[in-house]
């Protein structure tokens, strides 16, 4: 942490007033009806301010200004090099605001300082700063048709963008939709979670200060029943880049189909598998591994590795291994930058885990290590890291998304079985195979239905690559070249060429 090590983050959030107006048009301006809702810190429990209540009056003036600045060019005529120059500062602001924007998504929604410094914040900037660097790399093509005449297949972007984001990793994931939204020079209108506002309506302000114009980078907080639905069902918003619940990913979709058909991009749930077969040698680092992962960000990862399937073979050293790693993930202060796990987003999410902790018992796993709730005197919303072994596949924990830190560990006997027991499951966002058998493990990365597959690690992850769900947890891809395609029509424009 070096420096980090030095700065006092309590005092610093002691002294903090976070602006909760929307951001529209580039200004910040207060809900139209004036209902704001109150906005409390997982970690203590303290109020952290008033948030605007945006509901469709409110999406509805965003989403004008999106569409005037969208049909002016301002933003969508520009030279691609301009656009590059003014997102690239953008970057440079996000990173030159890093403490700020760590310390307001700490208070927000509990996760430690520290990834908030060395995750959220840089990978936000970089995602923003690689889709700058793409937009003079991606060219148009010609087809090969008949000798008079010539197809030219031209991008265009699609005009004004919604984007609905949740709270687990909230700058990261508007930075997903951002990045490629804008280089393709569309206009955006995002709607936080009503859970973690800040830091966005924050980007709006550094990206106007970038030199992004004003109504291409517009903000809403509000309820998803309400700025959310809005939102997803308002005429003039071309296509909707979703983060969030499988159950929530449905509605956009009926949205849709109840307004203009406007493109939905589902980037959902996740319930991840990690198999370890008995041929994988270092049973230790893989179960150092899943540790590492599951309580990462208090569990609250779309893709943490939730599931494990383990050799019945192997399944004692490595339930050992984990149960020993536990107590180094006790959940603690997440402004102090020593703390690796922080707490749980609010009070409904502590309760919907330990809620999920009592079905894992009782419908008879056994618990091996946490289990409770902790730091209960704080005022805040903590769990202990919890473990549970002899899981079956069809138990409530096994199945549903916790979205909390707690690991259920599952015995297989035969390769054919792990993998049936892996693709059981609606969720196929990610999936992991440990073996040092390279047959194997090519075979079985195949045969599992998930959007990423990593062969003997979990955590190699950059913006190059794409991210994304199978079946119930998906449908769009977010990062890489192929997230600009959710943001661009295609139109192809034939030409005759006459004979001389
Ligand atoms: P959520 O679905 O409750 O909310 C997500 C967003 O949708 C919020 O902004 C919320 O206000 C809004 N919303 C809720 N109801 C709405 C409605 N009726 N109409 C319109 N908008 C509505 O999800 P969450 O609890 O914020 O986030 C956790 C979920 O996100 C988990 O399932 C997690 O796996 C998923 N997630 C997926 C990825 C991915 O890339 N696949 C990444 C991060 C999180």
């Amino acid at each position: 942490m070096g420096a980090n090590e030095r700065i006092d983050w309590t005092a610093r959030a002691s002294g903090l007033a976070p602006d909760g107006r929307a951001v529209i048009d580039g200004r910040r301006i207060d809900a139209a009806d004036g209902q704001v809702f109150d906005k409390h810190s997982p970690i203590d429990g303290r109020r952290l301010g008033a948030v605007a209540r945006g509901q469709a009056a409110d999406i509805d003036a965003a989403v004008r200004s999106a569409r005037a600045a969208f049909d002016d060019g301002r933003w969508s005529s520009k030279a691609p090099a301009a656009r590059k120059k003014i997102l690239q500062r953008f970057a440079e602001k996000i990173l030159a605001a890093k403490d700020e924007l760590a310390l307001l998504e700490t208070l927000d929604m509990g996760k430690p300082i520290q990834y908030a410094l060395s995750v959220d914040v840089p990978a936000a900037a970089r995602t923003i700063g690689w889709y700058a660097e793409a937009i003079d790399k991606v060219y148009d093509e010609i087809a090969p048709t008949a000798a008079n005449a010539l197809a030219l297949i031209t991008r265009e972007p699609m005009g004004v963008v919604g984007v609905i984001v949740p709270w687990n990793y909230p700058m990261i994931m508007a930075a997903w939709k951002l990045g490629p939204a804008l280089a393709t020079g569309n206009s955006v209108v995002l709607k936080p979670s009503e859970k973690s506002p800040y830091t966005a309506l924050r980007l709006a302000e550094l990206a106007v200060e970038a030199g992004i114009p004003p109504g291409v980078f517009n903000v809403v907080p509000g309820y998803g029943h309400e700025a959310g639905e809005a939102l997803a069902l308002h005429m003039e918003v071309d296509a909707i880049g979703f983060t969030g619940s499988t159950r929530t990913g449905r509605r956009m979709l009926e949205y849709a189909g109840r307004s203009n058909l406007k493109r939905v991009y589902n980037e959902l749930g996740g319930k991840s598998a990690f198999l370890v077969f008995p041929d994988f040698a270092d049973v230790e680092r893989a179960a150092k591994t899943v540790a590492g992962s599951i309580f990462f960000n208090q569990g609250e990862s779309c893709n943490a590795p939730s599931r494990v399937l383990v050799h019945a073979s192997i399944a004692d050293q490595f339930v050992d291994v984990v149960r020993a790693e536990v107590p180094q993930y006790q959940p603690a202060d997440p402004l102090d930058p020593a703390t690796v796990m922080g707490a749980l987003v609010d009070g409904t999410q502590l309760k919907t885990v330990l809620g999920y902790i009592e079905a894992g018992q009782s419908e008879g796993a056994r618990l091996v290590a946490g289990g409770r709730q902790a730091r209960a005197e704080t005022g805040g919303c903590y769990v202990e890291p919890t473990v549970f072994d002899g899981v079956l596949n069809g138990m409530t924990i096994a199945r549903e998304e916790i979205f909390g830190p707690v690991l259920s560990i599952i015995r297989f006997e035969t390769e054919a079985e792990a993998i049936a027991l892996a693709n059981a499951n609606a969720y196929g966002l990610q999936a992991s195979v440990w073996s040092d058998n390279v047959n194997r493990a090519h075979r079985v990365a195949r045969a599992l239905r998930a959007g990423t597959v990593h062969v003997n690690q979990y955590d190699e992850d950059d913006i190059t690559v794409p991210f994304g769900g199978y079946k119930q947890s998906g449908n769009g891809r977010d990062k890489s070249l192929h997230a600009l395609d959710k943001y661009t029509e295609l139109k192809t424009t034939w030409l005759r060429i006459d004979p001389a």
